[in-house]
């Protein structure tokens, strides 16, 4: 089946709703290795986009992309925003003459997005961040076998490494033990994803 222009809105008023519901837990996932504030960093990106879309009314899956793109660049007040910004503005971009996608073709614009991300922020596949989920999330998703469980392994797997980048990296080895909290609000999202095209 393919993946409308409804499933992408619906899927992130779903990520929306999840933040919020996630937004204590996720900056509790920041106080010991960060500063605290990554719940409401990405809860008030979400109604930011929220408020967007209400206003504008965007009809394509691209222009959908674009308000969320501009409202996490515009909106979170942490390194986080313009991270997320970046990969939602790959997906603007590698969606912009699609009327659908075929699900075959979702692994690649994760890749997209994560490309994004690697562009403005550097970061590597194992300094744990956001991208020791969009990397493997990306694979699972190119080879058809994305699982609840992938997405959950690879958000754990962040407590085994050492921060590289980002706030966490300040700490080294005391960074240790701890779930990088971009990493978690990254499961939420394709959390809420499988659900919406399951
Ligand atoms: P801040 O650190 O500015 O307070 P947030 O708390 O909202 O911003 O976001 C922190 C998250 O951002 C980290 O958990 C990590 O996943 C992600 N992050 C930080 N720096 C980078 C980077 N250079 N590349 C990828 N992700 C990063
Ligand atoms: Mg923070
Ligand atoms: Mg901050």
């Amino acid at each position: 089946m393919d993946v409308t222009v409804t499933m992408i809105q619906a899927w992130l008023d779903k990520f929306t709703q999840a933040i919020e519901t996630n937004k204590a837990y996720l900056s509790d996932l920041d106080t010991p290795i960060g500063d605290g504030d990554h719940g409401n960093n990405m809860a008030r990106g979400m109604a930011a986009y929220q408020e967007a879309f209400a206003k504008q009314n965007p009809a394509t899956i691209s222009d959908t992309f674009k308000v969320l793109s501009m409202a996490l660049i515009s909106k979170v007040g942490g390194a986080s925003g313009p991270l997320y910004g970046s990969a939602f503005m790959n997906l603007t971009k590698a969606t912009k003459d699609l009327t659908v996608i075929q699900k075959d073709e979702l692994g690649a614009l994760v890749a997209q997005g994560l490309a994004g991300i690697q562009a403005r922020g550097k970061a590597e596949v194992g300094d744990k961040t956001m991208v020791d989920v969009w990397a493997p999330v990306a694979a699972a998703l190119q080879q058809g076998q994305l699982t609840t469980e992938t997405i959950t392994v690879a958000k754990e797997g962040t407590k085994e490494l050492v921060a590289k980048k980002g706030r966490a990296s300040y700490l080294g080895e005391r960074s240790l033990g701890h779930i990088d909290p971009g990493a978690a609000s990254s499961a939420l999202l394709f959390e809420t994803l499988l659900e919406t095209i399951a």
